[in-house]
């Protein structure tokens, strides 16, 4: 259903535009214009119309096939003078294939950047493209070319600063390989090239290596894909120079350090450590090859094509030169590294027949234990035993293999996830404003975009809430740029409406019965399971429209983008993200600073609401707040950023799923558009009047077309004669006070006439 967009149209009166809409094609096929067929692969073919009777038309395809088909498929397509124009609002048929094709034509000449009104669209062209550098700054920067591109909209970014003296956002989202990475970057250089002065601009630009290293990772969609969600404010001056920046980071996805999929990669840090520390470095650490880690060694996977990790070891460490890491604390990471390593090469041996374990004394456990500064026998307790409190009696379990190993684990990723936690912290130590701090700035958000995969877990359950809420923004700002314009002109505002998520959006955050709640309450109850959870959900939550209980333990909701089913396996377990005091109490026992300062951040967090089963808790267990509570909390944080912000959209699409250059498939580039809200645009300014023309300009052009005479030749009666003339339903158009408002696919009907006459 390609046209679905105008069979959804809210408000506005649907018949008479369906009705107008068919007359379009109608026209189109009485006209013989060009079409879009669809063939049965999907992909849309171009076809003239030779002919038609009743329901049916015959159609030349370019191949010379000719077919005969139903009309009502045939969609129209625009004029060939508007092939690759560099703004689908300037197609005259803002249908799906004419906004695929016009994409496509573009992007088969290099031409990768497109706009959708005032969304950027970026087609990641998996090659060198010859578009950025200094050349391209200085013509941007002096308007010598309009063409799209991300520097046009960071120089609109900085302008609007400057003139308005508002914030102001750059978001950019897309799906994993789609390019946003890039695109954040091109955007921060182009910010660096006109603001830079200072020498910060530098240090800013070396916090992208560093973060890629220990946040990003190969995976089967994207060999160097970010596994955190981020957001750089960048701090300008009152004469435009940047003062400063400040970074936070969204939910690192921390169980891929202990575990990751065949084919797939672990941080890139460790491979790039163990390839490139010097030898001395190399002793200190008793590193081995990366095939020796059984953390690094499951996946089968070492090496990326066409990247030298030791080559970007040394570049790591000339980058956390630049933010001030010093050489002492540099070591003391490169030790957690290390000591995460090892742990994973810790094994257990069991020690009588209720399978308790305690921790071999090899190699592997004496390494951790000198790399965290603390005692061989500690370590192995604290991987073995757990202290309790039961009523008043403080009592000792023993723990099973597959508990120690939990532990052992839960270790391994609270390590990464603080260590990376730190990192952040010491780079915005480094980049602060201070008291420098004066003027504005201008935000740059690489969030990971809405995912939908054959089994989804909590992680897409995070990422497409924070989508859900992201697309409102992006939804409320799109409206409120088109109802300044009507406003503005005049014209009645009440006639456009657009579809709100916040049914959705609910659906997550009403107390006490939403998804999130839910899931909090069940993450409290000693015997709370992914089962109970899914069964509560159901319980509570069949009647919103925008959820379906499913089998067994899944359900399903309704987003924006499409429908996603979630399986609830792990989600507990994910959303306490428990670690055991008796881990938090011996990283804070060692004598290396970094497990110290760990350790009391841990601590500090559990003060706040609680979440944790309380059956083990007793004052045993860190109680702290849940990731999804905590993941919620930094959302709202950024949204309240956000919406005092002027924001600049671009939304990232990935043409093929092999990261290869040239190809363009149809079928997963329209899916994207219309997950990351292209097609929403095209969508909300047809329920809109996206066609504008100045009364002046609308006469000249089609006033010779009159058949009559007008008794006043004011532009005004002219224009007006014109649309009565042409049968131009009165729902169609809004007459404001300097121009005329259309809705789409009416100036098509008239430049077609105009052409052929
Ligand atoms: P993820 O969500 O997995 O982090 P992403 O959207 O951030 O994905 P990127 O890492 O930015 O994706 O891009 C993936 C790859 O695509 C890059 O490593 C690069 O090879 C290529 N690429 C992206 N944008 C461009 C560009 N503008 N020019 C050349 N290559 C690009
Ligand atoms: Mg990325």
């Amino acid at each position: 259903d390609l046209d679905s967009a105008a069979a959804t149209l809210p408000s506005v009166s649907k018949s008479n535009i369906e009705r107008r809409w068919s007359d379009i094609t109608s026209y189109a096929t009485k006209k013989k214009v060009q079409s879009w067929f669809q063939l049965p692969n999907g992909n849309w073919e171009l076809g003239r119309i030779m002919s038609t009777s009743g329901t049916e038309s015959v159609i030349s395809l370019p191949d010379g096939k000719v077919l005969k088909v139903n009309s009502e498929s045939l969609i129209p397509a625009n004029p060939d003078i508007l092939d690759g124009v560099d703004d689908l609002m300037q197609l005259s048929y803002l249908n799906e294939p004419s906004v695929l094709f016009n994409l496509q034509y573009r992007y088969n000449r290099d031409m990768i950047y497109t706009k959708a009104g005032p969304v950027l669209v970026a087609i990641n062209p998996f090659k060198e493209v010859s578009l950025y550098g200094n050349d391209y700054v200085e013509a941007y920067k002096n308007k010598s070319i309009e063409s799209p591109h991300v520097y046009a909209i960071a120089d609109t970014a900085i302008r609007e600063m400057i003139r308005d003296e508002v914030n102001q956002s750059i978001i950019i989202s897309g799906e994993s390989g789609a390019g946003k990475t890039e695109t954040a970057k091109i955007a921060m250089q182009y910010l660096a090239a006109l603001g830079g002065g200072s020498g910060i601009e530098y240090e800013i630009l070396k916090t992208n290596p560093i973060l890629e290293a220990f946040g990003n990772a190969k995976t089967l969609r994207n060999d160097n894909s970010s596994r955190f969600g981020k957001l750089i404010e960048i701090h300008f001056s009152e004469t435009g120079k940047i003062s400063g920046a400040k970074i936070q980071t969204f939910l690192l996805e921390k169980s891929r350090v202990v575990q990751c999929a065949e084919g797939e990669r672990s941080y890139h840090i460790f491979y790039q450590l163990c390839a490139g520390a010097p030898r001395a470095l190399r002793e200190k650490l008793n590193l081995m090859d990366v095939d020796e880690y059984k953390y690094l060694k499951q996946s089968n996977c070492y090496s990326i094509a066409g990247v030298d990790d030791a080559e970007q070891f040394r570049i790591v460490k000339e980058a956390l030169d630049v933010v001030h890491v010093s050489k002492e604390d540099q070591e003391s990471v490169f030790a957690m590294l290390a000591a995460v390593l090892w742990l994973g090469n810790v094994s257990f041996t069991i020690i009588d027949n209720e399978n308790h374990v305690e921790a071999v004394a090899d190699e592997s456990l004496i390494n951790v234990a000198k790399l965290i500064g603390c005692d061989n026998a500690e370590l192995n307790l604290a991987l073995s035993i757990r202290k309790m409190r039961v009523g008043n009696d403080n009592i000792v379990q023993k723990l099973t293999l597959s508990q120690a190993i939990d532990t052992r684990d839960a270790l391994a990723k609270s390590i990464y996830a603080c260590l990376f936690e730190w990192l952040v912290e010491q780079i915005n130590k480094s980049l602060a404003v201070g008291k420098r701090r004066t003027g504005r700035s201008i935000s740059i958000l690489d969030i990971y975009g809405f995912e939908s995969f054959d089994r989804n877990s909590f992680e897409q359950f995070c990422i497409n809430y924070a989508n859900e809420r992201l697309q409102q923004h992006f939804n409320r700002h799109l409206f409120k740029l088109e109802q300044e314009e009507y406003i503005q002109d005049g014209i009645d505002w009440a006639k456009v409406d657009f579809d709100d998520n916040q049914d959705c959006l609910n659906l997550f955050e009403k107390k006490p019965l939403g998804l999130l709640s839910l899931l909090d309450e069940e993450s409290t109850f000693p015997n709370g399971s992914d089962f109970t959870f899914a069964n509560k959900l159901k319980q509570h939550l069949n009647s919103n429209p925008c959820f379906r209980g499913e089998r067994e333990k899944a359900f399903t909701v309704s987003h924006f983008a499409g429908e996603v089913t979630y399986d609830t396996t792990g989600f507990l377990e994910k959303n306490r993200d428990l670690l055991h005091l008796d881990s938090i109490q011996l990283l804070s026992s060692c004598s290396c600073h970094l497990p110290q300062t760990f350790a009391s951040n841990m601590l500090n967090q559990s003060e706040k609401p609680v979440v944790g089963p309380l059956h083990k808790a007793g004052g045993a267990d860190s109680q702290k707040l849940s990731v999804a509570t905590k993941f919620k909390g930094q959302l709202f944080q950024l949204m309240q950023r956000l919406e005092s912000t002027t924001p600049h959209f671009i939304r990232c699409i990935k043409p093929n799923n092999s990261q290869s250059p040239g190809s363009y498939e149809q079928g997963l580039v329209l899916q994207q558009l219309r997950c990351c809200g292209v097609l929403e645009v095209v969508r909300i300014s047809r329920s809109g009047f996206p066609t504008r023309m100045s009364h002046q300009k609308f006469a000249r052009r089609y006033g010779f077309l009159l058949l009559e005479n007008v008794a006043s030749q004011d532009p005004l009666s002219v224009s007006v004669a014109i649309l009565h003339q042409f049968n131009i339903l009165p729902e169609m158009y809004q007459v404001g006070y300097t121009k005329l408002f259309f809705r789409t696919g009416q100036i098509g009907v008239l430049e077609d006439t105009r052409n052929h006459t």
